[in-house]
């Protein structure tokens, strides 16, 4: 892009989705080692922005040590006849898509959980400055989006200037977040799609509804509507719903179609109120994630900043792994934190009775839109860091989910002393030969079945040696 002759870098959308690792990195902005982080953008009168003014409050990229992590906002403030606040969302979020187009910069994530690398080479190239990195996301917004008529940035790195603008920040994220709260899936027709990730993950679509927000919990359904219509080629999207075709999973008709499209045929249904069967995908940069814990019978949730081991014993990052790159994975979910204040959060799997567990950070945050009855039988760090610990806080606190287990037991215990009808079978049924495997493929008719972690019992085990198609028709 020769827009770009005066940046020491390359500029371009090829370098979406390039990633960044520690070894290679001169300095990490944001990320999980600093508290206070930030993208904010706010729209304002003509005459309060100065096109193309770059601001630095702290030290720059060439004073940082190398390998180190330090707090960074970006707060961008926008002006155009045509802009309106309802449009602070989605220009926000174009960020993320425009820092990732520079050579060796990394962006990940969102508002106050932004994580951005960049990488020695392009340092060692010249890319050394915020003036800089303002300069390519001026032109970018300039040129992309032309309803920005004026814009200017202001970047803070100094650790004590920008904890008040980061709390304000909180407040106005809060603000959007209050707005799309109320409305329902049902009262509206269309609701709106998101590629924005799928440089990360291909198969990736994001359905936003007023009750279910992206997964990354910068877009609202409000967002969607205003994004897509202000640039209605752009990443966002209008879905006509469509017909209710199960209203407890989440399935709707136009959803089912639009996604087929966008997918390319990789995903073909979708169910957005659950985390099984055919959940929702995850694309990378979901706020957290909701994980099934087979021992309990519910469910963990896990944030992105979370230090710690969950009470599963894996990290964040393990768990996330176990469901990124535009999957749909039985029992695990990527969430934003705006989607688990919603009625619909999880609904067909029993809602807030079947979540047993969360970061204590994550339940204060949520703690008004949890049940009141349930509070306090949710285990967070303090209360559970075990499978063991965690049994035993919800049988003490009697979570819902314990008379579950008890009445699985029940069944179970009513079947064993079931009087056997056929007694002679018994015997038989003693020494029933048992298989169990991590991984079986069965071959059946020219379609190879895979059983993950199968247990087979059978009466009786044959085994024959099958010869191959060819060797048959030899
Ligand atoms: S998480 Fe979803 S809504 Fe957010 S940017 Fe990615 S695709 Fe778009």
């Amino acid at each position: 892009m020769s827009m770009f002759q005066d940046i020491p870098v390359d500029v371009g959308v090829v370098y979406e989705g390039e990633r960044i690792r520690r070894k290679d990195m001169q300095v990490e902005l944001g990320g999980p080692d600093v508290k206070e982080k930030f993208e904010l953008v706010r729209v304002k009168k003509a005459d309060e922005v100065e096109d193309g003014k770059i601001t630095l409050i702290g030290p720059d990229i060439k004073d940082m040590e190398e390998g180190k992590s330090y707090p960074l906002g970006i707060f961008i403030e926008v002006a155009g006849a045509k802009l309106d606040p309802e449009l602070e969302g989605v220009i926000e979020r174009r960020i993320h898509q425009y820092c990732n187009y520079i050579e060796g910069f990394m962006h990940l994530n969102q508002r106050y959980d932004i994580w951005i690398r960049l990488s020695k080479k392009s340092f060692q190239k010249g890319f050394n400055s915020f003036q800089l990195l303002g300069k390519v996301l001026h032109r970018l917004f300039k040129s992309e989006l032309p309803i920005v008529e004026k814009l200017q940035i202001t970047f803070i790195t100094d650790p004590e200037k920008i904890k008040p603008i980061y709390d304000e920040a909180l407040q106005i994220y809060e603000a959007r977040d209050a707005r799309a709260r109320g409305l329902k899936d049902e009262e509206v027709d269309k609701f709106y799609g998101c590629v924005l990730c799928q440089s990360f993950a291909p198969t990736h679509c994001c359905v936003i509804t007023p009750q279910r927000y992206s997964n990354c919990g910068a877009i609202s359904w409000f967002d969607g509507r205003a994004s897509a219509s202000i640039d209605p080629k752009g990443p966002v999207f209008e879905i006509e719903r469509g017909e209710i075709l199960d209203p407890v999973k989440g399935e709707f008709s136009g959803v089912n179609e639009a996604v087929k499209k966008r997918t390319l045929g990789e995903v073909t249904q979708v169910w957005l109120y659950t985390a099984f069967g055919k959940p929702h995908t995850s694309c990378g940069c979901f706020e957290a994630v909701a994980f099934y814990i087979p021992e309990v019978d519910g469910f963990g949730i896990v944030h992105r900043g979370y230090p710690d081991v969950a009470v599963n014993g894996l990290p964040f990052s393990t768990i996330a792994d176990s469901t990124a790159g535009g999957r749909q994975v039985d029992g695990f979910h990527g969430v934003s934190i705006e989607y688990m204040r919603s009625k619909k959060f999880l609904q067909a799997d029993g809602g807030y009775t079947r979540v047993v567990w969360m970061p204590k950070e994550v339940k204060e945050r949520v703690k008004n839109f949890i049940p009141a009855e349930l509070v306090d039988k949710i285990a967070t760090e303090e209360d559970a860091k075990t499978i063991d610990e965690l049994k035993a806080f919800l049988e003490a606190r009697g979570h819902p989910l314990v008379q579950r287990w008890k009445k699985e037991v029940e069944a179970v215990a009513e079947e064993a002393a079931a009087p056997v009808e056929v007694k002679e079978e018994a015997p038989e049924a003693v020494s029933t030969p048992t298989l169990t495997a991590a991984t079986l493929p069965v071959t059946v008719g020219g379609v190879k079945i895979i059983l993950k972690d199968a247990k087979i019992y059978a009466k009786k085990v044959i085994i024959r040696t099958v010869k191959s198609e060819k060797e048959n028709k030899g």
